[in-house]
This record gives structure tokens, C-alpha cells and sequence, in this order.
């Protein structure tokens, strides 16, 4: 129990090892929280979402585990290429000229592995993390949070807590409890994957790039570098096409839609599948609560726009993580997190994390600098004009959270 009232086990309970559950663990256990972590996977666990942006460095700074990732070989990466559907030439964009991006190389990871990472480093930071431990349910009270889970031999649990992170990726336990994911009928697609060898690969600083050929019919492919040898391959195709078009498997289908984008036959020639397919559907969301009575969700169970946008998923979600360190021990002596209320921004609190994110670029930057680059983050995506996107843009409440 808590030291101090005996009233809690942790003072958080984070629900989910995913990089967004990994980084709340990992900011309030080196705030000196005590933190457990439930996921029910024993990881290394397969997951999508391998192409990082250069804003994560910040993040992992933050979180101490910049160096670690460093060291861990994965590919680097420096920014992107496009191919358009008539595949007649190929742009670029290089994080080096992009005035967000402070560090503008990143890296392509194995989430398997990168994920591991940074579930670890919470680990060795002083957070309690048990996996193969599955929340069954939440119960609130005036001062506290009783969980109770299924554990790995089958059993079942009980733990209580001040305060319950839901950071249970697309799951979004306590989002879908107290509130739902809401679709925008805009940005409905699928994405169906799988990795390959056989796929040559760009020469020099190109090498790393995520490569992306868009297709008529508003879907797109997606090339990724995992290692020397090993290309992760997707396609997001809109769902009324999808509909029409897929095959009796995910293998199929991800063959037909390879097929179909012929700007991408050079790659594809020699291409062999060295993985399952595996599809994703229903993965463009804004969550109609994300705050609640001692309970905040992170990550993917609070919001998944579109992969098309990752540059505002990893700004709005990421961070929201970091986010959390200051502004959930804050609301713990108070008992109560306050229903609906906004977290707070990073800088007012000047420990690790809201100082490093948001107060040295603040300063270090001239008002015009930051004039032009808030107007090139806020170039007209079309995203951002769907009733959706302004939605995120008003309940995030950081929208330029590095400007
Ligand atoms: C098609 C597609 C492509 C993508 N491409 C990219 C990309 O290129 N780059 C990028 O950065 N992102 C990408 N993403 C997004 C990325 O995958 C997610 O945003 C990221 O995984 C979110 O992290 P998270 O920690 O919030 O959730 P997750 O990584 O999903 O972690 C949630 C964890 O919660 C656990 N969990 C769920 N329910 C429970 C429960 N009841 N009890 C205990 N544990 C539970 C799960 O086992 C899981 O480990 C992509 C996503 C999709 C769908």
C-alpha cells in the first residue's frame, strides 16, 4: 500500500506496455511515482506503426532513453519520398530543412523490439511492470481505483491505485467505458501488411526513408526499412474500396493492391513475403473523452487520426504521455483528478520532460522563427479541414506542442 495513507498499492496503474503506456511509466517513475504497468502480452509483441518522426527524439530524451534507442540499431532514418500515382518523379522531404525538427534523424524500428526497450527502461526507472496480466475491470471510488485483472496462470488479481492511465492502444478500456472512439466517416480506411525481402533499397542519405506511393483512388503504399534485408509493405486503402476489392485473404489482398499501384512494380519485381498479412481496420478515431475522474488516456486509446498525418499523431499523442508525468501526481494528494478538466501544458512544471520538450526550444527561438514555423505546421492538410480534425486540434489543447 502507499506509503503515506495506505490506501493504494501504486499510485498509478498504467494499463498497456506500448510506447505510449512505456513513456507515462517511465515519466512518472522517475518523478519518484510508484507506478505498476499491466499488459497482457508477454513481450516481444508483433505491432504496426514502424516509421518514427524525428519530434520522438525529443521524447526520448525526456525520457532518458534517447541513447539506448541509439545504440540499438535500427535504421536510420532522415525523412521521406513520394511517388504519385503516374510514378513520374519522386519527392522528397529531409527532416535536415524542416524547421520543427531540432534532431532531424530518427530511425525505422521493429516495433517488437523498440517497444521491448522502452517497456524495460520503465522497468529499470523503478516501474513495477507485469505482463500477461490483463485488466478485466476498474472499479472508482472517492479514493481510489480497484482493478482487477486476469493473470498469466489464469488467476485473477486485485490492485488499487489513485490513479488509472489507459493506455491500452486501440483497446481504449476506460475510453470505450466511459465514452467511445468516434470515426470520421472521411477517414475511414484499412491498411493490410507484411514484410519482404527482395526489395532494393535507396542508396546514401535516402536509404532509411519511408517511401510512399499514392494511388487514385486516395489510398497509398507504404515502404519501410527494418534492417538491411527486410522492407515492411502496406497498403491503406479507403474502405468503400475495400469493400469492392479485397480478396478471400490479407495475403491476397496486399498482393492485389501491390499489383494495382504499378508505380511501385520496380520495387516489387524481385519482392518475396517473408511474414503473415495482417490487416488493420477501424484505426482513425478521436476519443469523446480522454479525461476523467482519476483516469487520462494516452497514445492510440485516446486518438488515432490517420497514418497519412503521422507527423500530428506522434505530436498529439507521444507527448500526451509525457504530458502526464507532471500533470497526474500533481491531482494525486488532491484525491480527485478533475472530471473533464484540461492536463497541464508542458513547461509550467519545470521537471524532466515539460523543461526539455517545450521551455529550452521556446526561448531559443525568435518570434518570427516561430511565426513561420507554426505557419508550416499549420499548411492546409486535409485532415485538418474534417469536422474530426479541428475537434482534435481544440480538445488537444497543445496543438504546436514544439513551437
Ligand atoms: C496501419 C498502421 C500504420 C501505422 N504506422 C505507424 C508508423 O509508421 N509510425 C508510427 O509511429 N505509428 C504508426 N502507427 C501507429 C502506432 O502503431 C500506434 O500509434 C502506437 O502503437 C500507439 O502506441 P500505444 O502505446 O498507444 O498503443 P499500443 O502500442 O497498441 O499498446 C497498447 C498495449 O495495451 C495492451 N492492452 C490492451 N488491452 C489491455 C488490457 N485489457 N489489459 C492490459 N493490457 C492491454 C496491448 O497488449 C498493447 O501492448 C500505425 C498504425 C496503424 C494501424
Amino acid at each position: 500500500m502507499d506509503g503515506a495513507s495506505g490506501r493504494w498499492d501504486y499510485e498509478v496503474a498504467v494499463i498497456g506496455g506500448g510506447p505510449g503506456g512505456s513513456s507515462a511509466a517511465t515519466a512518472l517513475a522517475r518523478r519518484g511515482r510508484s507506478v505498476v504497468v499491466l499488459e497482457r502480452e508477454r513481450f516481444p509483441r508483433f505491432h504496426i506503426g514502424e516509421s518514427q518522426l524525428p519530434w520522438t527524439n525529443e521524447i526520448l530524451h525526456a525520457l532518458g532513453a534517447r541513447d539506448i534507442i541509439a545504440a540499438s540499431g535500427f535504421v536510420e532514418k532522415w525523412g521521406a519520398s513520394f511517388r504519385a500515382p503516374d510514378g513520374a518523379a519522386e519527392r522528397y522531404a529531409d527532416f535536415q530543412t524542416a524547421l520543427e525538427t531540432p534532431t532531424p534523424q530518427t530511425f525505422q524500428v521493429l516495433r517488437e523490439r523498440f517497444d521491448e526497450i522502452l517497456l524495460r527502461h520503465s522497468e529499470k526507472c523503478g516501474a513495477r511492470v507485469l505482463e500477461e496480466h490483463r485488466l478485466l475491470d476498474a472499479v472508482f471510488d472517492r479514493d481510489g481505483v480497484t482493478l482487477r485483472f486476469a493473470d498469466r496462470l489464469g488467476g485473477n488479481g486485485t490492485l488499487r491505485a489513485g490513479v488509472v492511465v489507459d493506455a491500452s492502444g486501440r483497446t481504449g478500456v476506460l475510453v470505450k467505458r466511459f465514452g467511445r472512439h468516434e470515426h470520421d466517416p472521411l477517414l475511414l480506411n484499412i491498411a493490410v501488411h507484411a514484410q519482404y525481402e527482395g526489395i532494393p533499397r535507396a542508396t546514401g542519405r535516402r536509404a532509411g526513408d519511408i517511401r510512399m506511393f499514392t494511388r487514385p483512388d486516395m489510398g497509398w503504399l507504404w515502404f519501410i526499412p527494418l534492417s538491411d534485408t527486410v522492407i515492411s509493405v502496406g497498403a491503406v486503402i479507403p474502405q468503400t474500396v475495400h469493400r469492392r476489392e479485397s480478396r478471400p485473404t490479407p495475403e491476397e489482398s496486399l498482393a492485389h493492391y501491390l499489383a494495382d499501384t504499378p508505380a511501385a512494380a520496380p520495387l516489387l519485381e524481385r519482392a518475396q513475403r517473408v511474414s503473415p498479412a495482417r490487416f488493420d481496420a477501424d484505426y482513425s478515431y478521436l476519443a469523446s473523452r480522454m479525461v476523467g475522474d482519476r483516469w487520462v488516456a494516452v497514445g492510440d486509446a485516446a486518438a488515432f487520426p490517420l497514418p497519412a498525418i503521422r507527423g500530428r499523431v506522434l505530436r498529439s499523442r507521444l507527448p500526451r504521455a509525457v504530458v502526464l508525468a507532471p500533470a497526474v501526481p500533481r491531482h494525486l494528494p488532491r484525491r480527485r483528478v478533475r472530471a473533464g478538466g484540461k492536463l497541464a501544458p508542458l513547461g509550467n512544471d519545470p521537471g524532466p520532460g515539460g523543461g526539455v520538450l517545450r521551455g529550452g526550444r521556446r526561448e531559443a527561438r525568435s518570434p518570427e522563427v516561430r511565426a513561420r514555423a507554426r505557419r508550416s505546421l499549420e499548411r492546409p492538410l486535409a485532415f485538418t479541414r474534417t469536422a474530426f480534425g479541428r475537434r482534435l486540434q481544440r480538445s488537444d489543447g497543445d496543438w504546436t506542442p514544439f513551437v
